[in-house]
């Protein structure tokens, strides 16, 4: 295990700190944000989760580098999830620090606004078409009894469009990569040889795909080709919120496209030997997570994520000729062809 979740503001090119902040019992261990000086203060990529340890976090790793929370001047926020965005919003409130976040998260926002609630309503649609509705149900009771934090999700101040923003000295330019979610943006340094990956590229692990809500046709398709666009733009350092840096983004993107081309095989294994079948039980005859265990042994939580992953996984596989969907209210039938 290395100490990349270590605190800190740990020098990653000049003037750009990677600070890890906890993330209280997550298995991400931590969420990197990237500050930078500017010249006139400070500019952020992410801003990590508003708990009651992030910001004394945040401004002890900024002071030992002789910095502030309050001279973060911007933050440009990678995506919409809770520990990028919410920390932004509450320096904000303090400081005034302007928040951007991509444009195509706006309906995502405006759908969590809408509803107030923790309960991850677009997934459970998902797993009903899954074939498991228990897993829904259950999911939908314990995320709704979380008390919705309303103060911590206002909307930014810019929704941000892809193009170049000059931050200070650098020249960052936002690259639309939808797929971990609709509006993720990486942010590409291009003369610095810096990629700003969020969760579109972790060294590590492979990221979590289309989990907000909004109806979406095909999360996977678009994350795949996501990756394909930062392969046909110069190598970088990837700088991951979720990770150590690593060297070659275009290295851990090729793992990735692979990844997931394997697990398309391993699918379509699932589905030759099953039969028609959902996309529950495909999910339940795989194997998760890197250390390759049963899905008996995931949580409710993890469970939900790795039938929406499979469900993803059987629309390109259908979207590629390669299987077949008999829709059902009690859960489609995917086959091959
Ligand atoms: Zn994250």
């Amino acid at each position: 295990m290395d100490d990349w979740a270590e605190p800190g503001a740990h020098e990653v090119a000049d003037g750009v700190f990677r600070i890890p902040l906890a993330m209280p019992g997550d298995g991400l261990r931590a969420v990197n944000v990237y500050a930078m000086e500017t010249g006139d203060g400070l500019a952020m990529v992410d801003a990590g989760w508003w708990t009651s340890t992030s910001l004394p976090e945040l401004d002890a790793a900024l002071a030992a580098v002789g910095h502030a929370a309050s001279s973060v001047r911007d933050v440009y926020v990678t995506h919409i999830h809770r520990d990028h965005y919410t920390l932004a919003i509450e320096l904000r409130r303090r400081y005034g620090t302007r928040v951007g976040l991509g444009h195509d998260e706006a309906p995502g926002l405006h759908e969590l606004l809408e509803i107030a609630s923790n309960v991850p309503v677009t997934s459970l649609v998902q797993l009903r078409r899954s074939g498991d509705p228990e897993l829904a149900e259950a999911i939908a009771a314990v995320t709704g009894a979380v008390e919705f934090e309303a103060d911590a999700w206002e909307k930014p101040d810019t929704w941000l469009h892809p193009g170049e923003y000059a931050v200070g000295a650098r020249v960052l330019e936002a690259v639309a990569t939808p797929g971990h979610t609709r509006g993720h943006l990486v942010f590409h340094d291009t003369a610095g040889g810096l990629l700003f990956a969020g969760d579109h590229v972790l060294p590590t692990i492979s990221p979590s795909i289309g989990f907000e809500l909004g109806e979406w046709e095909l999360p996977l398709a678009d994350y795949l080709s996501s990756l394909e666009l930062v392969l046909a733009r110069p190598d970088a350092v990837l700088l991951p919120a979720h990770g150590a840096p690593g060297p070659s983004a275009h290295a851990r993107v090729t793992e990735l496209l692979e990844h997931h081309e394997v697990r398309l095989a391993e699918t379509a294994q699932v589905l030759d030997r099953l039969g028609p079948t959902t996309a529950s039980a495909v999910a339940q005859s795989l194997t998760w997570t890197r250390h390759r265990r049963g899905y008996a042994d995931l949580d409710e939580f993890n469970r939900m994520i790795a039938t929406c992953e499979t469900i993803a996984h059987l629309d390109v596989l259908v979207q590629r000729g390669r299987a077949a969907e008999v829709h059902d209210p009690g859960g489609s039938r995917f086959s091959l062809v």
